[in-house]
């Protein structure tokens, strides 16, 4: 097999990628992980809900991460990957190279669908949040806007009441309700404003959400419902099944996707998209490889 003598290739420095490339390293294999630097877990300001970690941030969590893969000899560079090619094994390109190896694993994870409304970054991840397994118990108690664009708002509005907080109010652009919601919403005593969001208001606390007619809605917590899409334009040369309307990779109970060897992790394959859960597959992920390293 044709190989720079890699046993594994790894791209992306999120908690699955890291955990994958722990495994491997400490089998004295020989491991490449690619990043290109950002990423959804950098994004987590709080991260409460990883076992042993009573608070950490997310780039705490990735910046020890890459300490950790350093100090058992995983080769580490900051290069965005363009194609992964599969031809007895894979090659894996970056614009500064060609990388070679008999297995890789996808731990790319995905990007927010964030909306273009005035000072969201000023508020992201402090009191405006987009997953409620992260944040929701965050916002328990306080005065709560959802914001989206589709009946997953709406379900996303029925569960936080049921779990976090009585006050919530619902915006959604005309015309987006069906009756049959608009009465669910009713019942569950969610109130629900036709609107655009335009502006997130507040200094230094959010205090509400301006909409594109002037009024203004009081909050203290804005919850975002706009979905986000996974990281792997630079597979699309494998034509690998896909699941969930096209939305995400279908992989096996090895985390294996169509393409044997080629493994994905976190949220390119159906499942919640958590720290812990990509960093647990990760560590699965590593052990499957380095037993069939030994069968080679
Ligand atoms: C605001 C926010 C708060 C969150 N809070 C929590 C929380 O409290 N608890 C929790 O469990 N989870 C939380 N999450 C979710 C969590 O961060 C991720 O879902 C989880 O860590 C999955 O990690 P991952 O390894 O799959 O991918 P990621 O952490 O997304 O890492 C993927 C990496 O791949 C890199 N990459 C992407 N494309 C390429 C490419 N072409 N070439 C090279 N590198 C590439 C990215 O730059 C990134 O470094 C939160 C997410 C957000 C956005």
């Amino acid at each position: 097999m044709p190989s720079d003598g890699y046993d594994c290739i790894i791209i992306g420095a999120g908690p699955g990628g890291l955990q994958a490339a722990i495994h491997l390293a400490r089998y004295n294999r020989q491991v490449l992980l690619l990043d290109q630097g950002g990423g959804r877990t950098r994004h987590a300001l709080h991260l409460e809900n990883y076992l042993g970690l009573e608070i950490t941030s997310g780039k705490e969590l990735v910046e020890t991460g890459i300490r950790q893969i350093k100090s058992f000899g995983v080769e580490f560079r900051r290069e965005q990957v363009s194609s992964v090619q599969s031809d007895h094994g894979f090659t894996v390109s970056t614009a500064q190279g060609r990388y070679q190896a008999p297995y890789v694993v996808v731990s790319s994870g995905a990007s927010e669908n964030l909306p273009p409304i005035r000072r969201l970054n000023r508020f992201f991840s402090r009191s405006i949040f987009t997953c409620v397994d992260c944040d929701g118990y965050r916002t328990t108690g306080k005065q709560l806007v959802i914001l989206g664009r589709s009946q997953a708002a709406v379900r996303l509005a029925v569960a936080m009441k049921q779990m976090f907080t009585p006050d919530i109010t619902l915006v959604m652009p005309a015309g987006r309700l069906p009756d049959d919601q608009a009465e669910l919403l009713a019942e569950d005593e969610i109130k629900f404003r036709r609107g655009e969001p335009e502006e997130f208001l507040g200094d230094p606390d959010l205090t509400g959400v301006k909409l594109r007619d002037g009024r203004e809605i009081p909050c203290q917590v804005v919850m975002l419902s706009y979905g986000y899409r996974i990281n792997d334009a630079f597979l699309a040369g494998l034509a690998l099944e896909r699941v969930a309307g096209g939305q995400k990779l279908a992989t096996d109970h090895h985390c294996e996707t169509s393409l044997k060897n080629l493994f994905a992790l976190g949220a390119l394959k159906p499942g919640n998209a958590q720290a812990i859960i990509a960093a647990g597959q990760g560590a699965m992920v590593g052990i499957e490889i380095n037993q069939r390293l030994l069968e080679l």
